[in-house]
Formats: C-alpha cells, sequence, structure tokens
C-alpha cells in the first residue's frame, strides 16, 4: 500500500496521529473533520496515499469505488441519509484542497445551499 511519511493523512491512516474515528476496513478510513463545517462532517479517505483526483489512474479506479460506497454506508449509520447529505472533494488549491491525499467529505445534519460558494 503507497504512504508518503510526510502526508497528514497517511498519518492518520498509520496511527501516528489521533483522529476521531468513524468507519474503517482495509481499504478505507473515516473519522470526524477537525474543523467541522456541518453538524456531521467526515472525512472517508482510500489508506492508500493518492494526492488528488488528477492523480488517478486506471489501477485507482476500484479503490475510489469502494471509498464512495463506503460513504454511502457511513451517512447511513450516522443518520444523515434520509434528510439528504454532501459529499464533496476538492481538488487543487484553486478549489480549497489543503491536503493532498484524496478525501471525500461527507457533510451532513443541515441544509446545503447551491451553487457552493
Ligand atoms: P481540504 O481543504 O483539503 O478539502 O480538506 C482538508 C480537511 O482536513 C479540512 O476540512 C480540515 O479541517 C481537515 N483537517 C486538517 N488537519 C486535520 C487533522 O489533523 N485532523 C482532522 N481530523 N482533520 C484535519
Ligand atoms: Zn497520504
Amino acid at each position: 500500500m503507497s504512504s508518503d511519511a510526510q502526508c497528514l493523512f497517511c498519518r492518520i491512516v498509520n496511527g501516528e496521529i489521533p483522529a476521531k474515528k468513524v468507519f474503517e476496513d482495509d481499504e478505507v478510513i473515516a473519522f470526524r473533520d477537525i474543523n467541522p463545517q456541518a453538524p456531521t462532517h467526515v472525512l472517508v479517505i482510500p489508506r492508500k496515499h493518492i494526492p488528488s483526483i488528477d492523480d488517478m489512474t486506471e489501477a485507482d479506479v476500484a479503490t475510489i469505488g469502494t471509498t464512495v460506497l463506503r460513504a454511502s454506508h457511513i451517512a447511513r449509520e450516522l443518520g444523515i441519509d434520509a434528510d439528504g447529505y454532501r459529499l464533496v472533494v476538492n481538488n487543487g488549491p484553486g478549489a480549497g484542497q489543503t491536503v493532498f491525499h484524496i478525501h471525500f467529505h461527507l457533510l451532513g445534519g443541515r441544509d446545503f445551499s447551491w451553487p457552493p460558494g
């Protein structure tokens, strides 16, 4: 499994930095965002270090598909599915990406406007 010793989220995956985990299996982990933007704000990430959506290759398709499927499972487990939720990926600094390890923001528990800011 590819990992980057300098990457914050790889360090959470490896247990070097604590996080409030809500889910984990052999491919995916999910934990509470440290600066929540909604009553429920969880980051769902592949264990594999892939910096951004732009860095995905064909070899990563199953990993990212599984990550999205786990996000829907976690939304149900946390009870935010009935009212609807946002699943957001920021790709690149201009879109607000600050941590370069693919992560899906799972946001719920409030209403969301469109278009997003
Ligand atoms: P981005 O801006 O890259 O889309 O999202 C990165 C997210 O990681 C932000 O929402 C930020 O609050 C969160 N974050 C940054 N550092 C930490 C940390 O050490 N622990 C946790 N749980 N979340 C973090
Ligand atoms: Zn990483």
